[in-house]
């Protein structure tokens, strides 16, 4: 196996959990890596002969090319990404891919297009149908959820017609894009976090709200602890992940009366509270992958998507 040049796409440094043990990961399988920040790479989008700049230096070319590009950043860290995929880099996901991750609503929808179990989702413009909105999801309690929200934020419980009616309405009058969703309360205030690497999940956790609160993010004190998946929820989990042409998810599923419905997606997902709370070596799988699969423009889109 010869070794890869690979660039980490990240705003931040090695002090981040997930890119120290990347880094880490990488340096033991004796590859080269380093970290490129996102934001400072510039490039001539039209050249013949595509390359990416940094601090006055065109930048050797990669073979790997790991994107943790974070969601404020997305359309020019994408950019950057298939700027690198034209020179033929391989990346870990492609830009197209998390273009694609990066939009709830159409996430949804082309989960939904595969047949993969969701909440009830409603999405709607006009002020006129609240009520029809709500009524569409199937009535209080619901959860309405701002499009742009990251770590929770954003995630309202709506328990009452009446609450969920002034939530929506005041939502609208800030001119914010949201969804309305089933609120899943046999979930009972946990999700599973699904790790997959290609077409395998390689690490899962539940991880639970604190007391008296329905979001689990870990950021909100939620705490997590290793999960065994049913085999549908892992075939579930390995069909978002490919559905999103993602070769690395984070695919989050809320256990349902109605079976294993998927929240959502993430490209970018976090290896602390995985590597944690199950004793995987997630960065050592990830790296492993692009040992197997790096060759040049060995992309679906070749940076044109
Ligand atoms: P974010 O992307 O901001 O983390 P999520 O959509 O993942 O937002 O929601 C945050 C948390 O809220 C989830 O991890 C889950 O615990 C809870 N949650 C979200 N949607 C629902 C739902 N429809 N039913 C029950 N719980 C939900």
């Amino acid at each position: 196996m010869p070794n890869l040049n690979i660039a980490l796409l990240s705003r931040g440094g090695d002090r981040l959990y997930s890119n120290r043990r990347l880094i880490e990961a990488a340096q033991a399988r004796g590859h080269d890596i380093r970290v490129v920040h996102t934001l400072r790479c510039y490039m001539d989008i039209a050249s013949h002969d595509p390359s990416v700049h940094l601090d006055g230096k065109e930048l050797p070319y990669f073979d790997a090319v790991i994107p943790r590009i974070g969601a404020s950043v997305t359309f020019y860290g994408c950019a950057v990404l298939r700027q690198f995929e034209m020179t033929g880099s391989y990346p870990l996901n492609e830009s197209v891919a998390i273009t694609r991750s990066r939009d709830k609503l159409r996430s949804l929808q082309i989960l939904s297009r595969a047949g993969i179990g969701l909440p009830v989702t409603g999405f709607a413009h006009s002020i006129k149908n609240t009520k029809d909105l709500i009524e569409l999801v199937g009535g209080a309690p619901l959860v309405v959820k701002l499009l742009e929200g990251t770590h929770g934020h954003g995630v309202v419980l709506a328990e009452t017609m009446k609450a969920a009616e002034t939530i929506i309405d005041a939502f609208r009058q800030l001119n914010a894009n949201f969804l309305v969703q089933e609120f899943i309360k046999e979930a009972g205030g946990s999700d599973i976090r699904c790790l997959v690497i290609g077409k395998r999940v390689v690490a899962a956790m539940m991880r639970s709200a604190k007391p008296g609160e329905f979001r689990s993010n870990l950021h909100r004190g939620g705490t997590a602890k290793l999960v065994k998946l049913t085999p549908e929820e892992r075939s579930t989990a390995v069909r978002s992940a490919k559905r999103m042409g993602l070769n690395v998810a984070g695919v989050d599923i809320l256990r349902s009366n109605h079976g294993p419905v998927v929240m959502e997606v993430n490209s970018s997902p976090g290896l602390e509270g995985i590597e944690t709370a199950t004793g995987k070596d997630v960065a050592g799988m990830i790296i492993e992958f692009l040992e197997n699969n790096s060759k040049p423009h060995n992309t679906k889109t070749r940076g044109s998507g």
